[in-house]
């Protein structure tokens, strides 16, 4: 059953994601509540309501789901635990069991094996001991991936070639890890898909994105991958969905192997980083679309309005006083600037990002431009 627009969303965690969640609710009449450690964090000055408590606060998280109609979350590393608990009182949008998959690689990549789903081979560790005999079978290079809270690289070591396990091991200090071979991509892409309870369906454009020390730089949209690539990763993307049961939105990170295979890497069952261009660049934005997923409204139209670029903005590009001068930014006419209000910039830390769009819709993407505006951005 639907909740109609005039209900309460409630989200744990108020960081980026959520500010942009909230601000897409407001047109639809929809109220955002927001749960998280920080007073001010970056939703907190668009939202309706903050509660603010540690991750950790079962009783608190409880009294939170009381005042809302739906729960919903802007990050996966969130102890379920707490929330089984809460389940009867409140709809939680996607599932307690889709996140415990997305938030847990080993148990990530045991459901796309189980299921077929193509994705780079690996061995589940637990020990040094383990992790000698998993190289020994996978071979090298390959990588050891902490089985939770990784994200953005964090969490990983590279392995190139014969190492001393008890050490390796001991750097990781994780309990359980997977070691994965290392894949020769071509370039890596993501999808985000969208599923409603009611069982409707909608499916972003594929983007391809490129990294810079492990954290998303830009994403760019039409990839530059051939249209039968980014049908196969559309197509892999819903039956994925589908396989894990998701309410609400799924985003899922691939790799296009020189071969011309996509495997898949890792999953996020929210709005994603690479979904940021569909605030202007699609007719549905990703956080209107996760909004309607989770109230059950009927979803957006996904469609791709224009050739688009989106560039991250990181810390690394703040004076130690005041912020970067924005003006050549404001002043290029396809392009659009956004800030999340953090106030301390930090090396690594998303501040922003600034979305670059073609003029002409049969125009490749504007890759060029936004090189250039960032490079201004870095002097
Ligand atoms: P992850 O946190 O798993 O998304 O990894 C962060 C980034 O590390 C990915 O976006 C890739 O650029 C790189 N990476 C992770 N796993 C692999 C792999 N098995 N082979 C090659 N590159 C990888």
């Amino acid at each position: 059953m639907s909740l109609p627009p005039g209900q309460i969303i409630g989200i744990l965690g108020g960081g980026q994601l959520g500010r942009m969640t909230a601000l897409a609710a407001r047109p639809l009449g929809y109220r955002i509540h927001i749960y998280d450690p920080n007073p001010d964090c970056p939703a907190a000055p668009v939202a309706d309501h903050v509660v603010t408590g540690a991750f950790t606060d079962t009783a608190k998280i409880k009294s939170f789901t009381k005042g809302v109609d739906v729960l919903t979350f802007e990050f996966e590393n969130v102890d379920t635990s707490t929330l089984y608990t809460v389940a009867p009182s409140c709809p939680i949008r996607p599932s307690l069991e889709v996140l415990d998959i997305s938030r847990d690689r080993e148990k990530e990549k045991t459901f796309f094996r189980d299921q077929g789903f193509p994705c780079a081979d690996f061995a589940i560790v637990d020990s040094p001991q383990s992790l000698a005999s998993a190289a020994e079978r996978i071979g090298f290079p390959c990588v050891l991936k902490t089985a939770t809270m990784g994200y953005d690289g964090k969490g990983q070591i590279k392995l190139q070639g014969p190492f001393e396990a008890e050490k390796v091991w001991s750097e990781l200090g994780a309990p359980r890890a997977i070691l994965e071979q290392w894949v020769e991509f071509t370039l890596e892409c993501s999808v985000i898909v969208a599923l409603s309870p009611s069982g409707e369906t909608a499916c972003f454009d594929p983007a391809e994105n490129i990294h810079r020390h492990h954290i998303l730089h830009q994403s760019i949209v039409p990839g530059r991958f051939p249209k039968e690539v980014a049908e196969e990763a559309q197509n892999l993307a819903l039956r994925l969905a589908r396989a894990m049961k998701v309410e609400g939105l799924l985003a899922i990170e691939m790799f296009l192997t020189k071969e011309g295979g996509l495997l898949l890497n890792e999953t996020a069952p929210r709005p994603h980083n690479s979904g940021h261009h569909t605030i202007e660049a699609t007719l549905t934005s990703q956080f209107e679309q996760h909004v309607r997923a989770v109230t059950d409204l009927p979803l957006g139209n996904p469609a791709l309005r224009h050739p688009v670029v989106m560039t991250n903005l990181l810390g690394d590009l703040w004076p130690a006083e005041g912020s970067p001068d924005w003006k050549t930014l404001l002043r290029e006419p396809h392009c659009k600037l956004h800030l999340y209000g953090k106030a301390q910039a930090r090396p690594g830390r998303k501040m922003g990002h600034f979305t670059t769009f073609s003029p002409k819709l049969d125009s490749p993407a504007p890759i060029k431009t936004a090189n250039q505006l960032f490079r201004q951005l870095e002097k």
